[in-house]
């Protein structure tokens, strides 16, 4: 009998040692957040607007790509054959390629875990399998320099090697926690050992190698995963080195931007200017904040606060996506590329916003949610899920923007002289980083949707889903989500499992939604619901309690600040979470973009339609279409336009550009009839 209590002490003990070490963030140890990610699975998208986006990327995003990028025109997985002897050729695609690869392991990963289609498992091992072959003895893995004679290892930081490294460990930490298995693991110990030995002493060869650091990020998790603290280290001493070193041509650096391009002209601890890149910088914060959780050093922290606030009060658009700029300068008189420029300088036409900043932009207030616990971080997760992340790919799943715009105009740009900006999506992008980064992150996002706190649970995003999950203490709470939103504000959440004693609902109230209601079992509850914030309800919660949360779904005229002279006198429109653009299709041919206004006393009113661009919620309004636009010069003598009523409907922006070449604007000029 004593015996068979020991077993069942030691199976319950294992139990809670090990119910919650299969996060996004395996955060299970971490000392210092707030918020922690629950298991990857728990929560499962169930039905509305991201049942169907999961399943659009179960069906046709995630086996799409993957048919892509294991054959010849994706040619990655071709790239790891070469460099495992199993296969005849040279390496293609861009030096970062291998990074995308693993990002798309992830995002099969993610399916699996919801799916738990075993054929899924076998494809990635078999990827695997040929990975492990690619890697060279010493864990040496990145098949650009392997395959290119010109090349060698660890010479210049343009080459991407930090970046693969960090999407492998991060991918295989994601395939270890989901399956339990090493194949994947082990490489990326193997490789992370062989960071260690180069990295981790000081030498001013390698003092500035740090570049698009997506490896603070795989470090951390690996660090994580394994308990080893060697990872940890090293993924800090890829933040000390950042700063320290004179800002100066090197070897190293040879061929790329340098200074405030790479975030290497201040130290992070002493920044509170988001500048540079808008990938590497965003990266890079995120790193860091899953550096500062294990920390918990206080100047990161206050640095990572700092950052956060100028991103997104000073240069994110209000789709929330980053890096205004394909080129310009930092105010250092660096030069920068794709990236962020001086705050409120906020184009329209000419935005850059990768979809992989949009994404990485999330990232980063996914891990400041678990530092402070605070549902802004989460409102910004929003803003970007369904606004400048989804915009990257189309309803169909199949076609990609690099560039996100908030405008765009035919004949305003010569797009052969890009190689990243194009009119409208394309089905392969050469430089392929964004797909992969937004379908990964499309899959995961039920991962997202709830937090565990110490003592309860944080509703972080809402659609109709089923969470089964354990609470810190190991006790189980199923919740069930109930909800059309975004389409339509109110939330039911029924409570079908969890522990006697009393425990925190923190129900996210999003900082547009003025005037929600929260109630449990149609009785207004007893805490604070203000919008911006978390609505805490401490209670003993029972089987058959329903939370609901009441959102009024209004579409609502936005203005810029003051100081973004690109938006003065004009308005996005916003229902919710959802931002609205004005779409070509939608007005008459012979009209263009340029000559529509909007009216801001017309009605605005929403209605569904299940038939158009997958089923969204348009915006029905009468705008007014200038029929006399100046002449084409550069200035204009301008006498009383002439407007001409038009009623027509408003489709969400990230639904654009899915009904042929279109020209399209987010913020149009506004004219008040009554003034
Ligand atoms: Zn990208």
């Amino acid at each position: 009998m004593k015996k068979l209590i020991a077993v069942a002490c030691a199976a319950l003990l294992s139990q809670w040692s090990v119910a919650q070490d299969k996060g996004i963030l395996g955060q299970e140890n971490t000392p210092n957040v707030k918020l922690k990610s629950i298991n990857i699975g728990d929560c499962k998208w169930t039905e509305g607007f991201w049942a169907n986006k999961f399943d659009v990327a179960e069906n046709a995003m995630v086996p799409y790509m993957g048919e892509v990028l294991t054959g010849d025109v994706g040619h990655a997985l071709n790239n790891f054959k070469i460099a495992a002897g199993m296969k005849e050729g040279k390496h293609k695609g861009m030096r970062w390629h291998d990074g995308d690869f693993y990002k798309w392991m992830e995002a099969a990963m993610y399916v699996y875990a919801q799916n738990g289609d075993q054929s899924i498992l076998e494809e990635i091992d078999g990827y695997i399998e040929i990975i492990s072959k690619a890697q060279e003895e010493d864990g040496y893995l990145q098949t650009f320099v392997q395959l290119t004679d010109a090349v060698d290892r660890y010479e210049n930081r343009k080459y991407h090697e930090m970046y693969n490294s960090g999407h492998l460990l991060t991918s295989a930490c994601i395939h270890h926690r989901i399956t339990g298995q090493r194949n994947f693991l082990d490489i990326a110990i193997k490789h992370a050992d062989l960071l260690y030995s180069i990295f981790s002493p000081e030498t001013k060869q390698y003092g500035r190698f740090g570049f698009n650091q997506t490896q603070i990020m795989g470090l951390v998790e690996l660090y994580r995963t394994t308990k080893d603290k060697r990872y940890l280290n090293l993924a800090e001493v890829f933040i000390n080195n950042r700063g320290k070193y004179k800002v100066e041509d090197h070897s190293t650096t040879e061929g790329y931007p340098i200074g405030d391009m790479v975030q290497e002209r201040t130290p992070l601890r002493k920044s509170s200017e988001a500048v540079g890149h808008a990938v590497l910088a965003l990266y890079y914060y995120a790193g860091a904040a899953d550096v500062a959780a294990e920390t918990g050093e206080q100047a990161l922290v206050d640095a990572l606060d700092k950052l956060w606030e100028n991103v997104t009060e000073q240069k994110m658009y209000v789709t929330g996506a980053v890096g205004q700029a394909h080129y310009g300068a930092s105010s250092h008189r660096d030069k920068i590329e794709e990236g962020f420029i001086d705050g409120y300088m906020m184009p329209n036409m000419t935005a850059y916003n990768e979809t992989c900043a949009n994404v990485c932009n999330s990232m980063f207030s996914y891990r400041m949610l678990g530092l402070h616990g605070e549902s802004k971080y989460a409102d910004i997760m929003e803003l970007v899920l369904y606004n400048s992340a989804l915009s990257g790919i189309s309803i169909e799943g199949k076609d990609y923007f690099y560039s996100n715009p908030l405008r765009m105009v035919h004949g305003s740009r010569d797009y052969s002289q890009h190689n990243t900006e194009t009119p409208h999506r394309l089905p392969y992008l050469e430089c392929f980083c964004c797909p992969p980064n937004l379908v990964r992150t499309i899959a995961k996002s039920s991962n997202w949707a709830y937090s565990l706190s110490n003592n309860g649970i944080a509703i972080n995003l809402y659609g109709g889903n089923r969470l089964d999950t354990k609470l810190e203490d190991g006790s189980t709470l199923i919740l069930n989500q109930v909800t059309n939103y975004p389409w339509e504000g109110l939330v039911n959440i029924s409570v079908e499992k969890c522990k006697k004693e009393a425990f925190d609902i923190m129900v996210r109230i999003p900082d547009w939604a003025n005037g929600t209601t929260v109630k449990v079992n149609n009785e207004a509850v007893n805490a604070q619901v203000t919008p911006g914030n978390f609505a805490t309800i401490n209670r003993k919660w029972k089987k058959g309690d329903i939370i609901s949360i009441d959102m009024p779904m209004k579409a609502t005229l936005v203005e810029g600040h003051p100081r973004i002279e690109e938006a003065r006198n004009q308005v996005a429109i916003k229902r919710g979470p959802v931002v609205y653009c004005m779409e070509t299709p939608d007005i008459p041919k012979d009209a263009g973009i340029l000559d529509v206004y909007i009216q801001g006393n017309a009605p605005l009113v929403a209605s569904y339609d299940k038939d158009l661009l997958g089923g969204v919620t348009t915006i029905e309004t009468t705008l007014l279409l200038r029929t006399n636009q100046s002449d084409n010069k550069m200035y204009n003598t301008v006498d009383k336009p002439v407007f001409k009523p038009y009623k027509t409907k408003l489709v969400p922006y990230f639904a654009w550009s899915n009904r042929g070449d279109a020209e399209m604007t987010v913020f149009m000029p506004v004219v008040w009839n009554d003034l």
